[in-house]
């Protein structure tokens, strides 16, 4: 078993009408699904250790426990909203029944992890990124492992957007229909604590709904953010990492973190050929641009590499075919070898 982190925040919810081995089972599946290790499995108790905080539940005489332990509000919220939403799938009377420790009176209100955020800057960052500049207050929960955000845009032309709100069980409520919000993820990728502003990098495509919206020039525009969630940063100095132009502000960020003396190789796969996307990197790690219209895919890619080199941490982030290829070629052999990876759906 990992040795668990020291995590400052808690909260529990007793919940009489479940049988432990049905949260049990939900639990191992999620954890399954988002490739997070479970560190207890027992008939006494089960834990899953995500990125950002422990997810367990105890077998009690009548019912279980489930607990949640983090150290940053913003992670409990993630967590708590991320099992309810999988709880609600199968026992959604059970979900809205739930009520937690640390807020038994939840319930109206934004989410902890929700902050208000105007556009404070827009500059064209490379020919197919567009760099926009966010103000929000109350930054200090971005700092750490963790570097996605959901960026919350209400609809275009909608007069008074509706924001989210916690359900009673701690949940987050989206408007719906008319009001629903978009909320894409995005990789903080500079920030600074002293002005409150965060930068991120939009990879600029046709239909896209951001895409669109930066067109229209929304400086000073309000928009919300939530987060941070999501995997981040690798502790390793040897790496394989493989994306396409939504992962490369993940991969540039991962870069600019790692030793001086890290090793590997990263491949980029553009649409166009462009290789313009500013990126700074150890001088040991080699690195590729590669159009994917004109050659082998990126999973190929990945695939081929992969299996004569075992030594590094495996990193894939792209569009979710591509993914889904890498998966069922891959995550056997990875497992089987112990060695670490990341591999995520980016769109
Ligand atoms: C952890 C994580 C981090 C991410 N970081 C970034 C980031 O820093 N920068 C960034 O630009 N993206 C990033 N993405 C990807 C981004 O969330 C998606 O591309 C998202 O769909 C963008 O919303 P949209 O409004 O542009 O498109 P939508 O309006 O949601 O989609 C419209 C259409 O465009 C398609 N589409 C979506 N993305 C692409 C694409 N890249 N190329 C071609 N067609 C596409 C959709 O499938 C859909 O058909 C990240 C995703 C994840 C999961």
């Amino acid at each position: 078993m990992s040795e668990a982190p020291e995590y400052t925040l808690a909260a529990t919810a007793l919940l009489q009408d479940m049988a432990f081995i049905d949260m049990q089972k939900l639990i191992v599946d999620e954890a399954a699904e988002h490739e997070f290790p479970i560190v207890t499995n027992s008939a006494e108790s089960v834990c899953c250790r995500t990125p950002i905080g422990d997810i367990s539940a105890i077998n009690l005489v009548s019912g279980l426990r489930l607990e949640i332990r983090a150290s940053m509000d913003s992670a409990v919220a993630l967590l708590k909203g991320g099992i309810l939403e999988h709880l609600a799938e199968t026992h959604l009377e059970i979900a809205e029944q739930v009520r937690w420790s640390d807020a038994p009176e939840a319930g109206g209100g934004l989410p902890k992890n929700f902050r208000y955020a105007t556009v404070a800057g827009l500059t064209q960052h490379c020919k197919n990124f567009m760099r926009v500049t966010l103000q929000v207050s109350g930054l200090d929960s971005f700092v750490g492992e963790a570097i996605h955000f959901r960026l919350i845009l209400p609809p275009a032309g909608l007069g008074e957007p509706e924001w989210p709100s916690v359900a009673p069980n701690g949940q987050t409520q989206w408007p719906k229909d008319e009001k629903a919000l978009h909320r894409p993820v995005y990789t903080i990728r500079d920030m600074n604590l002293h002005t409150g502003q965060i930068m991120f990098d939009v990879f600029l495509h046709d239909g896209g709904r951001v895409t669109e919206w930066l067109k229209a020039n929304p400086m000073g525009a309000q928009v919300g953010i939530m987060g941070p969630g999501g995997g981040g940063l690798l502790q390793s100095n040897r790496v394989f990492l493989f994306g396409d132009e939504t992962a490369f502000p993940a991969i540039a960020r991962i870069l600019e973190n790692l030793p001086h003396d890290a090793s590997g190789i990263v491949v980029f796969a553009t649409g166009d050929g462009s290789t313009d996307y500013p990126i700074t990197a150890p001088p040991g790690i080699r690195l590729t641009w590669h159009h994917r219209e004109t050659h082998r895919s990126l999973a190929d890619i990945a695939i081929d590499v992969t299996h004569h080199q075992t030594d590094a941490f495996f990193w894939f982030a792209a569009e979710k075919q591509q993914v889904a290829h890498v998966r069922s070629e891959l995550s056997a052999a990875l497992k089987i070898r112990g060695q670490d990876s990341y591999i995520s759906v980016y769109w």
